[in-house]
């Protein structure tokens, strides 16, 4: 791609214009999400730099797209979903999030809340989407190459924890590592049968609410270089 080319892209001209970013806001907001903070950064948060550049003309589609190594890129809806629970009882300060992917969850987050802790277990991945954070200036995030089953005890407990990648069950790792009233977001199941759950952390115990069905990639277990 030409340099003249590739300044248009990154200015959000052509196949990314304006436009067709206002249609997606527009869908989100249709879909049910309701939060103005969250359909903002949404707007303003360039997505077709977190795919390949022959997907970014699909960059704002409301579709999960490939980003490589059998991983996809969330469905703008369900980041947007995700987010608007996460915050639903208030702003947060420490959120940890298991599958960075491409990174595009994470900058979505890093615009919404203090800080972000993420893990993502493929390298290649994760070194891609730290590139692409720097690259945005968006600096309040930490990463992590691990085992998301796992959490980050180091730096826990977290006032939220979202996970973008389904879980057979809920990692037991990651209810220690909340705080209290905070607020974790995962899907949960297997094969086709995923449900959407918020876990909060009680004064006693958790609560639990199931949000509906969802479609994510698997949860995998350890790090992979
Ligand atoms: N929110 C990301 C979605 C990426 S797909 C985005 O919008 O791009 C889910 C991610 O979870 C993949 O990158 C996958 O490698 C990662 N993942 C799967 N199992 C994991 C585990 N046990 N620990 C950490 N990351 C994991």
């Amino acid at each position: 791609m030409g340099r003249e080319q590739d300044d248009m892209l990154r200015r959000g001209i052509g196949m990314t214009s304006q436009r067709t970013r206002e249609r997606l806001i527009q869908r989100l907001y249709e879909e049910g999400i309701s939060s103005a903070r969250v359909l903002e950064v949404i707007r303003r948060t360039p997505r077709h730099l977190f795919v390949d550049e022959a997907l970014a003309h699909r960059a704002y589609e409301d579709t999960a797209l490939p980003i490589g190594n059998n991983q996809t890129i969330s469905q703008p809806y369900m980041v947007a979903r995700m987010s608007e629970l996460l915050l639903e009882a208030g702003p947060l300060d420490k959120v940890l999030e298991i599958g960075t992917g491409s990174g595009y969850q994470t900058a979505v987050l890093s615009q919404l809340v203090e800080r972000v802790f993420s893990v993502e277990r493929i390298k290649v991945l994760q070194d891609r989407a730290k590139e692409r954070l720097v690259e945005l200036n968006l600096r309040n995030v930490v990463f992590r190459w691990g085992d998301g089953w796992e959490g980050w005890p180091a730096l826990a407990p977290y006032n939220g924890i979202i996970v973008t990648a389904v879980a057979t069950d809920v990692p037991q790792a990651l209810l220690d590592q909340l705080a209290p009233g905070g607020r974790l977001v995962i899907p949960v199941g297997a094969g086709e049968v995923q449900q959407l759950m918020l876990i909060v952390r009680e004064e006693q115990g958790f609560s639990r609410r199931v949000l509906g069905a969802v479609r994510f990639v698997p949860l995998l277990n350890g790090p992979l270089a």
